[in-house]
């Protein structure tokens, strides 16, 4: 392989603190009664990302679709949103296994990039946390507004627009290069739609969609010399 592309977000690390905690901290502190979950908000994650401009907006545009939909004033997500933004610590992650040092010694051998479906500020404050600020080739945040180059809004993943704009940059072309990641609908589908070689991460089920080329618990299986891409 001439590149190895990776996601972000429960690829390379988690967040210490559940976005299931937060949102009920974020219901406590407007002291209403629960009405939606965690879940609900992060299916609307890919449908509202090219229409916010960051992570707090988009949160606000989730939040107030949600409370609209079961029937409650939308100024009321947007309380809930701000609550959940004060309770969230973008820094506060944990590695997975693997991280940083697979990916750093991957990038000895090969070009890495990162493909993310988050915005540039929160993902970099996570990749400075794991001590991999500057650790990749390029980085791409998907259906967010790229504030580096002259990109603007790449798609969100599983559009292949992500992954080109990721191998034109590295100057690899797809048949060259393995996607890393642990959503099957986004990360394999992608990936494999934009002609990449696929690794899912985690043990995720690949339900409808495309198997994955290849399978590893964590970004540990792909160290050089035992990994399914050597
Ligand atoms: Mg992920």
């Amino acid at each position: 392989m001439d590149a190895v592309l990776f996601d972000l977000d429960g690829t390379l690390c988690v967040y210490r603190r559940p976005g299931d905690e937060v949102l009920n901290a974020a219901f406590d502190a407007v002291g209403i009664d629960r009405f939606f979950e965690v879940a609900d908000y992060y299916e609307r994650y890919g449908d509202l990302a090219a229409d916010a401009d960051g992570p707090t907006e988009l949160r606000e545009l989730a939040f107030e679709a949600i409370a609209t939909e079961r029937g409650r004033p939308a100024s009321l997500g947007r309380r809930l949103a701000r609550a959940y933004a004060e309770r969230r610590d973008h820094a506060a992650v944990d590695p997975l296994p693997g991280v940083p040092e697979v990916v750093r010694a991957l990038r000895r051998e090969t070009s890495v990039g990162l493909v993310t479906n988050g915005g540039p500020a929160v993902q970099r404050d996570k990749l400075a946390a794991l001590g991999l600020t500057d650790a990749f080739g390029v980085e791409v945040f998907a259906g967010h507004p790229n504030d580096h180059e002259n990109w603007g809004v790449v798609a969100a993943k599983p559009d292949p627009e992500p992954f080109r704009v990721a191998l034109d940059r590295l100057g690899v072309p797809p048949e060259r290069a393995a996607h890393v990641g642990n959503a099957p609908a986004a990360d394999v589908v992608g990936a494999a739609r934009a002609g990449l070689t696929t690794v899912l991460v985690g043990g995720d089920d690949a339900g409808d969609g495309p198997a994955p080329d290849h399978a590893v618990d964590s970004v540990a299986g792909l160290a050089p010399g035992a990994s399914p891409l050597d």
